[in-house]
């Protein structure tokens, strides 16, 4: 269902394009091609949908954050239409100033040489050049006579530049029209665009919550409110600064007390079912976001092993240390994991293999996840 604004619009476009005569066609660069970007995405989507509705927390994940960066796509297709449709219409406004000016131009020579022909064709007189011009030889009359003509003919000329000119304005004035549908009925359809995407995307987080709790994960622990979880919202996450995320912008671990932001959480909960088929019990997680107080007493108290306060990824609700085996360089579990963790986004980062060896610790690479 089309919000109330777009049938509206749709409306206003349909008797704007009936009254032209046909589809509207704006001249040139009226057709945006981010809007038809746009509208290929949301086919795109839609094809999507029909293959194949997504099965597992990751593909959830990802479906839910590529309908929301559609809606940004949209957005930014929608404004830069409005700029270019702003840019075309001032140009139409100076181009009919600027015939108005002709316009004004050529009535300024029509009257007094209307005047003049009027006047020789209605007074006999004229015509024999004896008010108009002296009586005198024959060469003054014949010149006189030819006079007349000119000025005759510029009078035809004059009448021709001035259907010209109201020709052009006619066909401005319908190139502005039809500009003006065309823009109403591409701002509709990104509007329904957007409308779709917005709907999709959230019924996708919803079905991830959903998966989520069916997994034990308790979403609104301490009332951090329901979009805990939400992985649309890691962007506004970002923007916080390392251990200081707030509550709502962390989402629960399946593992009681733990959490991370929410697109680590959900490759950790998607990670932690795949374990636990392999291994028959949940991983084991010591320890995950860590706020900076709380990093702080980790680093004084194990000076060289934990990261600079402000600097771990602790901090960003992205890393997770790990038990159960995992924290034993070489085990099963550690090798499984080191196996299988990039299927859901997990890496063990580079320097802890050496500097400092920390076999426990185990990261969400956004850049790996995003490829999933
Ligand atoms: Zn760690």
């Amino acid at each position: 269902m089309p919000s109330p604004r777009s049938a509206g619009l749709i409306a206003v476009v349909t008797a704007m394009t009936s009254l032209a005569g046909g589809p509207a066609h704006a001249s040139g660069a009226a057709h945006a091609s981010g809007a038809a970007h746009a509208s290929g995405a949301l086919r795109q989507e839609a094809a999507a949908v029909a293959i194949k509705e997504p099965t597992n927390l990751t593909e959830l994940r990802r479906e839910a954050q590529k309908a929301f960066q559609g809606i940004e796509d949209a957005n930014r297709a929608l404004k830069a239409r409005q700029k270019q449709f702003d840019a075309l219409e001032k140009r139409v406004a100076a181009k009919l100033t600027q015939l108005q000016g002709a316009d004004q131009e050529l009535a300024k020579v029509r009257q007094p040489l209307s005047e003049i022909v009027e006047y020789i064709y209605q007074d006999p007189a004229a015509n024999s050049m004896g008010s108009f011009f002296p009586a005198g030889d024959g060469t003054s009359t014949l010149r006189a006579l030819s006079d007349v003509n000119h000025i005759v003919a510029e009078q035809n000329n004059v009448v021709s530049d001035a259907s010209k000119l109201l020709q052009q304005r006619e066909q401005l004035a319908k190139e502005a029209q039809e500009l003006r549908a065309e823009n109403l009925l591409q701002e509709a359809q990104l509007d329904a665009e957007i409308d779709a995407l917005r709907k999709r995307s959230n019924t996708l987080v919803k079905s991830l919550t959903r998966a989520l709790v069916k997994l034990g994960v308790k979403v609104n622990a301490n009332n951090r409110g329901t979009g805990a979880c939400d992985p649309t919202r890691v962007d506004l996450a970002a923007q916080y600064p390392n251990g200081l995320l707030p509550r709502a912008y962390l989402c629960p671990l399946p593992q009681k007390g733990e959490e991370l932001r929410a697109d680590a959480a959900i490759a950790f909960a998607d990670l932690n079912v795949a374990y636990q088929k392999r291994f028959g019990a949940p991983i084991c997680v010591s320890d995950s976001y860590r706020s900076l107080p709380e990093q702080q007493a980790v680093y004084y108290q194990r000076p060289g092993l934990a990261a600079t306060p402000g600097k771990s990824n602790h901090g960003l609700g992205m890393a997770v240390d790990l038990c159960g085996g995992v924290q034993i360089f070489r085990s099963v579990q550690f090798n499984w994991l080191e196996a299988n963790s990039k299927r859901f986004g997990f890496i063990h980062p580079d320097w802890s293999y050496r500097s400092p060896f920390e076999p426990w610790h185990w990261e969400y690479d956004p850049k790996v996840g995003s490829l999933l």
